[in-house]
């Protein structure tokens, strides 16, 4: 099969997995702030090898495949959406540069549908900017030994393995070098935070984790000491930018599909007349449309380009992932504009959405940040430092 079609196979898969199994299950994983166990073994055992190279059986997709699966699990339920992202972010990130131990301790599994993991980045410490880590790293014979603080770990606790950034130990390294190292589920010193509460993404498990002294293998560092940059800005950027631009795009058109669906069964007793007929309702509905497609294909271009290796692929990705958290924000209120006192009445899906879309823009790359670091690479200056 041509990988275009195995592609459109693979977001097949996702669209039915999001209606059969993500959807039924939305409303109670947000009213019970519960992980959501079935919809992501679903994704990890049909998808998990998504950006797994072919060599190592998985599917071999990129950036494409990452936001269009993302869009149909997105338009379902984002907490699914994202945890599953999260998986394929931390995948692509652990296949860029994997030893053989890697590929067969974890790509393989991956594949195989038996493994899930992600990201663990964010610090308190360091915030938004989450290419800089203060855990330490130091080297014991063929250990590494991790002392630190994590903020937000989506799949927090339910992850098979996590890829951590720390501080390089490497002596020689300079200083504000970084390296990754993936650590299992089991390694004795991770120490879970409380339970997530977030205001939206009610699902994630998006908790804090310590580091106390974890141990784990020198084999499961990634790529050289003082790597992490590398990874950051060539893998877990792009793959993470088009998980959240697909995830918060399916949430804008799931808005606007329950917009257009309430305005069609709306009809006035007094009157006899449908709210459909109303010009100015129309006229909204027809913006709405106009919103998420435009930023629907903003957003599958810019996967094309920096597949292709484009000259603006950079601003691209940055516009694309900043653009979906305002036009999901924006098609949201526009919906629960549309849907009147009825919907603001009902604790319905649209309630879920605007609350899920607002970590959109306070998840890393912040809105604000991609916003600056596309008007910095128009001026031609690097995206860090002065
Ligand atoms: C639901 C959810 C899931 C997450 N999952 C993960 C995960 O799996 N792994 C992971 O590593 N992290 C994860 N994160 C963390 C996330 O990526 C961010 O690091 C975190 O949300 C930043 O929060 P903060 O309060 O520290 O922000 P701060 O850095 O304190 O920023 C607060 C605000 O200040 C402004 N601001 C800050 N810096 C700048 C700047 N440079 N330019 C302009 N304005 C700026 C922005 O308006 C920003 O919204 C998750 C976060 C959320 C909400």
């Amino acid at each position: 099969m041509a990988k275009v079609e195995e592609l459109g196979a693979a977001v097949a898969t996702a669209r039915r997995l999001a209606e059969d199994v993500l959807a039924p299950r939305a409303a109670a994983v947000d009213a019970e702030r519960r992980w959501p166990a079935e919809g992501v073994a679903a994704l990890r055992a049909e998808l998990g090898g998504l950006v797994v190279p072919e060599s190592c059986g998985g599917m071999g997709h990129g950036l494409l495949a990452v936001a269009q699966v993302g869009e149909a699990t997105g338009r379902s339920c984002a907490s699914t959406s994202l945890c599953f992202g999260m998986h394929l972010v931390a995948s692509a990130v652990i296949a860029a540069k994997a030893t053989g131990d890697q590929r067969s301790r974890y790509l393989k599994s991956i594949a195989a549908g038996e493994h899930l993991t992600t990201l663990a980045l964010s610090e308190p410490g360091t915030g938004g900017e989450f290419w800089i880590s203060r855990t330490e790293m130091t080297t014991h014979d063929d250990d590494l030994r991790l002392t630190g603080a994590k903020s937000f770990v989506t799949n927090g606790g339910h992850a098979d393995s996590y890829v951590v950034s720390t501080v390089a130990a490497d002596t020689e390294a300079l200083p504000g070098q970084f390296s990754c190292v993936v650590v299992d589920r089991d390694t004795p010193g991770l120490v879970w935070g409380a339970p997530w509460q977030g205001m939206g993404m009610r699902g994630n498990a998006s908790g804090g984790l310590t580091l106390d002294a974890a141990v784990v293998p020198r084999s499961r560092l990634l790529g050289e000491e003082g790597d992490e940059i590398w990874y950051v800005f060539n893998v877990v950027a792009p793959f993470f930018l088009m998980a959240m631009a697909g995830t918060y795009l399916g949430v804008s058109a799931a808005a606007l599909e329950e917009a257009r669906r309430h305005v069609l069964g709306r009809q006035y007793a007094h009157s006899g007349a449908d709210l459909a007929a109303n010009p100015l309702v129309q006229h909204r509905l027809g913006t709405m449309w106009a919103r998420v497609e435009r930023t629907r294909r903003l957003v599958y271009q810019a996967a094309l380009e920096a597949e292709a290796g484009g000259p603006e692929a950079l601003l691209g990705l940055c516009s694309a992932k900043a653009e979906v958290a305002e036009t999901a924000e924006r098609v949201i209120n526009d919906a629960l504009t549309l849907t009147g006192g009825i919907g603001y009445a009902q604790d319905g899906p649209l309630h879920r959405h605007l609350r899920d879309a607002r970590a959109a823009h306070v998840m890393a790359p912040l809105t604000d940040t991609l916003r600056t670091w596309t008007g910095r690479a128009l001026l031609g200056r690097p995206l860090l430092g002065d």
